[in-house]
Parts: C-alpha cells; sequence; structure tokens
C-alpha cells in the first residue's frame, strides 16, 4: 500500500510503525457553527482511509479532536450571553449528527482541548526547560522556532523567506518576541474570556499545542498517520511537528496526508460571498449519502469542484448501485434454486464469480495507490455493470447473494450505504400499489414499471400472485 507522504512529496510504500497496528490523528473542527462542506471533506476521507485500513486486517486507533476553545466560540458566547462550552457542547452534539448522516464512524477518541490543559501545560513546561520555549513580559509564551533545526521541513519553506515574508505581518504585542517567526504556546487572559492557571499567567493556549498534547496522549510520540486540509501544512501542521519533536525527541508522525481544497462553483468558499453550504443545508436536498458518494469520485488530494450538476452526476452514480443492489435483493427473494448445483449452470455461475474477483483485485489496486478511490467506484460500477448483465430470474439464491455480497462489501469500505432500509409506511406503499394496478389496466406500462422500480429501490418487494399484488420489505 502506498501513502503520499507530504513529507517527502513522494509516494512511499506504507510500513506501520507497530506491525498490524495503525494510530492516526486527524485534525478536527473548530466548534462554533454547523460544519461546512469543506470540513466534511476530511472527514470522509480520512474515515474511508481508516475503513480501508480496517479491511486489510490493521487494528485501527483514530483520534480526531474538536478544537472547543478559540476565538470564534468566546465571540458567540458573548453575543449569546452564554458560557462557550454551551457553544461548543451545541456544535459538537451537531457535528456528531452530521458524521453519523455521512456514515463517518465516531473516532475511536475525541478529544477535547478544555480537558487537556494539563498535558499542555507539562508539555510547554518541557520546552521550556530545554530551551525551545520562553515567557515574554505579559505572560505569553512563545516558541523558539529557530531552536528547531527542521523547522519548514513539511512546507518546504525556508526560514529566512519566511521571516523576510512575516515582517509586515507585525501585529501588537508581537514586539515581544525574540523572533517574528515565534508563535505562541499559551496566552494571558483577556477580559470576558474563559483562563486557566499556569505557572506564567491565568491564559489560555494557542491553537497548535493541543493537537501535540492530544496526539501523544492517545497515540504516543511516534504515530503513522496525521492528517487534515492541505491549509493546515502551514502553519499549524509545521507547528505541531516543532512543539512535537522538540519536546519528545522523536519524529512526530512516519506519513502526513493532506486533502485538496473544495471549492464551490469554481470559487471558494465564503460566507459573505454567498457560496457557502453547511452539511445541513445539503441534507435538505440530497441523501447526505451522496454527498460522500460525490467527495470520494475524486482523488483526495485534488482540489474539488461542488456544483449542482456534479450533485445529480453524484446522485446516479449512487443511484446504479442502490438499483443494483435492490434488483439483486429482488431476484434473491423470487429465485427458484438455492444453491450452484453441480450442472451446466453451475459451472457458469463460478465462472461468473471467479471474474467478479477480479473487480474486487482492481478494487484493491486502487485503494493501494494512495487511496485512489475514484478508480475503486470505476471498479464498483463494473462489478454492478457484470452482476446486472449476469444476475436473471434463473440464477440460484448462492450466486446472487455472493455477487450483492461482494457490492456491498466495497461499497462498504467507501463507507456508502447501498442497501437501503425504508422509511416508506405501508399507506403509502398501498396508494402506490393501487396507483399501479390502475396504470396497468390502462395499459400504461411504463408507469407501473416506474411505480415497482421506486419501491424496489426502497427495499419494498412487490409480487405478483393469483390472489392480488402481495409485498413485503428486503
Ligand atoms: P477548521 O474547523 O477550519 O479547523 O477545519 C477543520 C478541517 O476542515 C481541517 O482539516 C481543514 O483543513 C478542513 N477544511 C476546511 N475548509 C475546507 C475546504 N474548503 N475544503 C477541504 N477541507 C477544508
Ligand atoms: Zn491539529
Amino acid at each position: 500500500m502506498k501513502i503520499y507522504n507530504t513529507m517527502s512529496g513522494k509516494k512511499e510504500e506504507f510500513e506501520p510503525v507497530k506491525e498490524g497496528k495503525v494510530s492516526m490523528y486527524v485534525c478536527g473542527p473548530t466548534v462554533y457553527n454547523l460544519i461546512h462542506i469543506g470540513n466534511a471533506r476530511p472527514m470522509i476521507v480520512f474515515d474511508t482511509v481508516r475503513r480501508y485500513m480496517e479491511y486489510k486486517g490493521y487494528d485501527v486507533n483514530y483520534v480526531s479532536n474538536f478544537t472547543d476553545v478559540d476565538d470564534k466560540i468566546i465571540k458567540k458566547a458573548n453575543e449569546e450571553g452564554v458560557e462557550p462550552s454551551v457553544i461548543s457542547n451545541r456544535y459538537i452534539d451537531e457535528c456528531k449528527k452530521d458524521m453519523k448522516a455521512l456514515n463517518v464512524k465516531p473516532a475511536t477518541t475525541h478529544p477535547l482541548a478544555t480537558n487537556e490543559i494539563d498535558g499542555m501545560l507539562d508539555m510547554i513546561e518541557t520546552l521550556m526547560e530545554k530551551g525551545h520555549a520562553y515567557k515574554a513580559a505579559d505572560g505569553t509564551v512563545y516558541f523558539r522556532t529557530r531552536s528547531f533545526k527542521d523547522y519548514g521541513k513539511l512546507s518546504h519553506k525556508n526560514l529566512d523567506d519566511l521571516r523576510g515574508g512575516n515582517r509586515s505581518l507585525l501585529v501588537s504585542g508581537e514586539d515581544q518576541k525574540e523572533d517574528p517567526l515565534d508563535f505562541v504556546l499559551w496566552k494571558p487572559k483577556k477580559e470576558g474570556e474563559p483562563y486557566w492557571e499556569s505557572p506564567w499567567c491565568k491564559g489560555r493556549p494557542g491553537w497548535h499545542i493541543e493537537c501535540s498534547v492530544m496526539s501523544k496522549k492517545y497515540l504516543g510520540d511516534e504515530i503513522d498517520i496525521h492528517a487534515g486540509g492541505e491549509d493546515l501544512i502551514f502553519p499549524h501542521h509545521e507547528n505541531e511537528i516543532a512543539q512535537s519533536e522538540a519536546a519528545n525527541g522523536k519524529t512526530f508522525a512516519k506519513y502526513w496526508m493532506h486533502n485538496g481544497f473544495l471549492n464551490i462553483d469554481n470559487k471558494k468558499m465564503s460566507k459573505s460571498e454567498g457560496n457557502f453550504f453547511t452539511v445541513r443545508d445539503i441534507s435538505e436536498r440530497y441523501d447526505l449519502q451522496i454527498l460522500r458518494f460525490f467527495m470520494l469520485s475524486a482523488h483526495y488530494r485534488s482540489p474539488l469542484n461542488f456544483s449542482a450538476e456534479l450533485m445529480e452526476a453524484a446522485k446516479n452514480g449512487y443511484d446504479r448501485i442502490v438499483t443494483c443492489v435492490s434488483n439483486l435483493d429482488f431476484l434473491i427473494e423470487n429465485a427458484k434454486a438455492d444453491k450452484m448445483e453441480d450442472t451446466d449452470k453451475a459451472d457458469s455461475e463460478r465462472n461468473a464469480l471467479e471474474k467478479a474477483k477480479g473487480f474486487i483485485a482492481k478494487f484493491e489496486e486502487a485503494m493501494d495507490d494512495d487511496f485512489n478511490t475514484a478508480d475503486a467506484i470505476s471498479s464498483i460500477f463494473e462489478l454492478v455493470k457484470f452482476a446486472n448483465t449476469e444476475a436473471g430470474e434463473q440464477s440460484s439464491r448462492e450466486f446472487l447473494k455472493a455477487l450483492k455480497d461482494e457490492i456491498v462489501m466495497l461499497s462498504d469500505i467507501c463507507g456508502l450505504i447501498v442497501e437501503k432500509e425504508s422509511d416508506i409506511l405501508d399507506d403509502e406503499i398501498e396508494v402506490l400499489i393501487k396507483e399501479r394496478q390502475e396504470a396497468r389496466k390502462a395499459k400504461n406500462f411504463a408507469r407501473a414499471d416506474e411505480i415497482r422500480d421506486d419501491l424496489l429501490k426502497q427495499g419494498i418487494i412487490l409480487e405478483d400472485t393469483r390472489e392480488g399484488v402481495k409485498w413485503k420489505r428486503a
């Protein structure tokens, strides 16, 4: 399995730190609002990486934080006249609802920054003892960037270029820094802000330190994969590396993975420009499985453009798989023979299953090549096409089940739910069955078939018997 490592700029063979185990840390959202569809991209992409690792037999420890102390959270809390934790808890709950609808598995641990302050104080203390951090006159603690000789190794930036670029960014209070490149580890409290006691001043942590501390606590000093959106490469991940490696004296993460950005109608997502969607907005128009399918239909490192047309294309693609699985369910229900018996027909079914395995191999090949989900989904489509031609009323139940299981298994690795559970009510089904009967009487077979197919997509199987139409849920 090859993974593109931002650190080396190359695809590298994946070799875990500990055999059979994978430790992954994915930077999570700051919780002051409903998550937007850009935030959903790393969630979906790295959940798929996790699922594939699990499919390959690895025991995956997946950690993703919620940043629950931050300027935006504090601002919103002050506007609403509530404690910041009211805001962060509300949006953590909402985020978890969106994750569930996107079929993103809960992390092994979802740590909160505010629960990890002690660990942050310890790490800052260590950095000070080792000469990598210092306290300024107002109590702010800075990381001494030039003391970490590898600074810039992830973003491939040169310290002197950064220094030139940073000069114009000097803001008030920054003049206390020894060097403009130094960044905040701990800052003094301001009026109306939450704060914690520390040896330096009453205050709160800088943003970067939380991830270094949580990654160490839940996964250890050396982890396999650290991931997030590409905007985090610099400065967030660069600063995490400096903090962790300076404090622990070990390589922080072996593989650095970053997803490309999601744009809307080829423009950067922006609230003020009006091209901004939350995941919740999209859920009002689409099943969120379609959003997941859409995200995976591109390579995770490529930029991805969101538009109504592309979502429609994603809907059609996803529906193709769902319809195939529903059709197989219908055939399974009505199959005449149970097993593949020892006949010519069984031989051809066995051959077909052998061929179907080829699509699994293609799927794996695509995923092994830096998680190329676009190609992996193409191989699911090939399998669907194959199933549509090979499966029929004469097929044995065993054969049909095997085909269905393969499609469901590959879709599941992508986190796509293709076996639809119906939420249609009995009364609604009866009305549609009646309409279908009338359509048939009027020889409007197209409409009759359409109703049958629509019901099938919702997992409702119709059976025309001598006593009339019977139905059941698949
Ligand atoms: P934030 O809450 O801004 O820290 O973002 C949480 C995660 O979403 C980070 O991994 C970001 O890199 C990622 N992210 C934010 N905006 C986008 C976007 N438009 N496209 C892809 N990823 C994004
Ligand atoms: Zn982080």
